[in-house]
């Protein structure tokens, strides 16, 4: 498939894990790529691999802090200067946080991850939907989680930032489609990249190979999610096949949430 031909795609937290998959699946469908991470080296990382398996792909690397409005919107602003357009946008940077309950989950450690989790999805959709209202087409993913649509525990910061990307989807879902833009979110579940490998690690820094196995049990498929599995999904929410698909949230957790 080439759904991605002249195609430009932007990707937050693509030097790593769910945005590098992502990057990778779009690229080998003719994307051209604006990736932006806070870690220049996870970037470098991502770039090599695209260019391992679409050796001709147009590739800006942007080295931006999605909490900090300021970069945010020059890291748009560099994309539609370079390539002219944006026509997907994988709005994915996050982080987890440390597990805590919640009188021990600490105030700054609240603050931290809504800035980055829920803050920074904010200003992405401000910035990009200015841009794709303008062009009159576009389509947004945002990234949410299992912890947006179902209490996890310890994560208070998680998941009220990820409750709340769950609720600017369904807000600007509603508010963009009349201008052929579609808004939509993934909940994934536990998806092994190395954020999830630190959350393990979090439980039990010696067995947290063992710990992980334990962790997948009460999963139907009794295994994690891989990384590329999310990169089919997103590349397809992300392609004209998805238009009519908006202000909706798709759980990849391998049936966990629907479990009672
Ligand atoms: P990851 O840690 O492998 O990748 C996240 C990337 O985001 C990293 O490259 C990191 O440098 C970047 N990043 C972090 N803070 C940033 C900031 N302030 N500005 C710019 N870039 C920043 O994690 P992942 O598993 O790929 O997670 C990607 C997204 O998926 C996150 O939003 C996460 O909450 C969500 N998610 C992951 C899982 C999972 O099981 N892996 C499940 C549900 C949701």
């Amino acid at each position: 498939m080439n759904r991605f031909e002249e195609k430009v795609v932007l990707i937050t937290g693509a030097g790593s894990g769910l945005g590098q998959a992502a990057a990778l699946q779009v690229a080998k469908e003719g994307a051209k790529l604006s990736l932006v991470d806070l870690n220049e080296k996870g970037l470098e990382d991502t770039k090599a691999k695209i260019l391992e398996v679409a050796p001709k792909a147009e590739i800006l690397l942007i080295t931006a802090n999605v909490a900090d409005e300021q970069a945010v919107q020059n890291y748009v602003n560099k994309t539609v200067e370079t390539f002219g357009k944006i026509d997907g946008f994988f709005n994915n940077a996050g982080i987890e946080g440390k597990q805590n309950l919640t009188e021990d989950f600490g105030s700054d450690e609240f603050e931290k991850v809504v800035s980055i989790n829920l803050n920074g999805v904010f200003y992405g959709l401000k910035y990009v939907l200015k841009v794709m209202k303008e062009q009159g087409y576009g389509s947004v993913v945002n990234t949410a989680s299992v912890g947006g649509i179902r209490g996890v525990g310890n994560q208070s910061g998680y998941a009220a930032s990820k409750h709340g990307v769950v609720g600017l989807t369904r807000n600007s879902g509603i508010e963009y489609g009349q201008f052929g833009v579609s808004i939509k979110a993934i909940a994934p579940g536990a998806i092994m990249t190395p954020m999830v490998e630190g959350s393990l690690k979090q439980i039990d820094p010696e067995n947290w190979e063992e710990v992980g196995k334990q962790f997948v049990q009460p999963n139907p498929m009794k295994r994690f999610g891989k990384p590329e599995e999310v990169g089919y999904l997103v590349a397809f929410l992300l392609s004209d096949q998805a238009n009519f698909i908006n202000a909706a949230v798709i759980p990849i957790d391998g049936g966990q949430s629907y479990k009672y």
